[in-house]
């Protein structure tokens, strides 16, 4: 027997049950690789950096390709350091399996790719990653496969009128981007259950330390695990993870299969369909097999060894970063230079009671705040900054500063900016590991750098900011 037994390409049975340990236990033991009596047996996952797996034999070469023998063949059909990732976020996330990849915007359009195509439809919420927004309009549109956005995420007609017999599945994120206008997954969940659709979150922002949508709810869910999971900011990957209660051999409201693909008869199969041999995995192991391994968003073993080290600490950052996130912008919320900060923790937030019920670790670290003076304040606060990097990336244990409008979100109309609330003086953090009175102190020379500079007193470029900025200076009692 190969010594690393472990998810074959072809029986996604599960390996690891859901996590009944603390999840800083599980964090560095969950997934980890079995002891093999007689082996060398080190501590640490091993990077097996191999393009392929030796065949003992004839025989076994066979059995490797037809799955009588679940060992490994080729890196991009699965790798031992690969599956011991993949272990152990899906055991993180209350999950039964999970398929890394080589980037977050891979898992999002694999998970995608496995369930839907030509002439299906997804709904989506509209603020999410623009990175994923560009993927279903631009590439996934060109390929057939339309979406519709919901405005109001958290509000379930808006999902039931865009829904289509052909919608394939509902995606939201945990905590969007960089508004923080929090989402009922549940809310969501439902909807999409009682038409037989799944439904996919996007959990980067929260990580499975402070969120795990499959409790409430959700089917699958995508990460980028460039961002928390990895946390040191080196290296990219992402993953989908799916949960263990879907049926796929749900039909559509004429009495079809919703997901063919999934449910009808496979010849290597005995005839059988994948969600009559795999039940609830049948979206895993055609996701994993058919457009995983031949699409080939493979992986480096070595990124999947340096993500596995990041998630040993995971709990332990994500902590300090949402307490010292929720500091700076209780600090920032106090400051007149600043017309508003959408962070989901402030007792100010719109989202503060779904923050209760979701969030109760933490409402996470990246966050937005909105600068008086539009365009030229948020300029001259950025390059005023001296601590937090400038740079498009979260979740690093460096903080970093970001604005949206002229960066992610310069490619969407100011009519389309406006509607998100992405306002030209937004601006975007992440909080990092430092010293919370550290980033305070670098905000407050870049805010005192604004005020020098003089954008205080010009005419902000957003009627609705215009209204938020008056009320906040009056409140603070600056003449406007
Ligand atoms: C960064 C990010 C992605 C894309 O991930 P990459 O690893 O950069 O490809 C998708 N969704 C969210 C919410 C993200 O923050």
């Amino acid at each position: 027997m190969a010594p690393w037994v472990t998810m074959s390409v072809h029986d996604p049975a599960p390996l690891h049950p859901r996590p009944r340990r603390g999840f800083a236990t599980e964090q560095v033991h969950a997934g980890a690789e079995p002891h093999v009596p007689g082996g060398a047996n080190p501590r640490v996952t091993p990077i097996h950096l191999t393009a392929g797996f030796v065949f003992d034999d004839f025989d076994q070469a066979h059995d490797r390709f037809t799955g009588g023998d679940d060992g490994f063949s080729y890196t991009r059909l699965g790798n031992p350091t690969n599956s011991a990732l993949e272990r152990r976020i899906a055991a993180l996330e209350g999950g039964s399996h999970a398929i890394l990849v080589g980037s977050g915007q891979a898992a999002v359009a694999s998970a995608v790719l496995g369930l839907a195509s030509a002439g299906d439809h997804l709904v989506s919420a509209s603020s999410i990653y623009e990175g994923s927004r560009s993927l279903f309009t631009e590439n996934l549109g060109r390929l057939g496969i339309g979406t519709d956005f919901v405005l109001d995420a958290n509000d379930p007609l808006a999902w039931e009128l865009a829904i289509r017999p052909n919608t394939k599945a509902l995606f939201v994120e945990s905590i969007p981007n960089p508004k923080n206008d929090l989402v009922d997954i549940a809310l969501v969940a439902e909807v999409a259950h009682r038409h037989g659709i799944p439904l996919i979150v996007d959990n980067t922002f929260a990580t499975p330390y402070l969120l795990r949508p499959i409790e409430h709810g959700a089917d699958i869910v995508v990460h980028s695990a460039s961002k928390f999971l990895a946390g040191h900011g080196s290296v990219l990957g992402g993953v989908i993870v799916s949960g263990d209660s879907f049926d796929w051999s749900v039909t559509a409201a004429d009495g079809s299969a919703r997901f063919p693909h999934l449910d009808s008869p496979v010849a290597s199969l005995g005839g059988q369909s994948l969600a009559a041999v795999h039940g609830p995995a049948a979206f895993l192991a055609f996701t994993r097999d058919v457009v995983v391994a031949r699409f080939g968003p493979t992986p480096s073993p070595l990124n999947a060894f340096l993500i596995l080290q990041g998630i040993e600490t995971l709990s332990l950052r994500v902590d300090r970063q949402s307490a010292s996130a929720l500091q700076v912008a209780r600090w920032l919320e106090q400051q007149p230079e600043v017309a508003s900060v959408d962070h989901a923790g402030l007792e100010s937030s719109p989202s503060r009671a779904l923050a209760a019920r979701y969030l109760p670790r933490g409402q996470g670290s990246v966050f937005a705040f909105t600068v008086h003076g539009g365009t030229a304040a948020a300029r001259t606060l950025i390059d005023s900054a001296e601590l937090f990097t400038r740079m498009t990336h979260l979740g690093d244990v460096r903080s970093l500063i970001l604005h949206p409008a002229s960066t992610t979100h310069a490619g969407r109309t100011p009519e389309q900016r406006a509607e998100g609330g992405i306002w030209d003086g937004l601006i975007r953090l992440s909080i990092g590991v430092e010293d919370a009175a550290d980033l305070i102190a670098d905000l407050e020379q870049a805010l005192a750098a604004v005020r020098a500079a003089g954008h205080l007193t010009e005419a902000p470029a957003d009627e609705a900011v215009a209204e938020v900025v008056v009320e906040r200076a009056e409140a603070a009692g600056i003449q406007a």
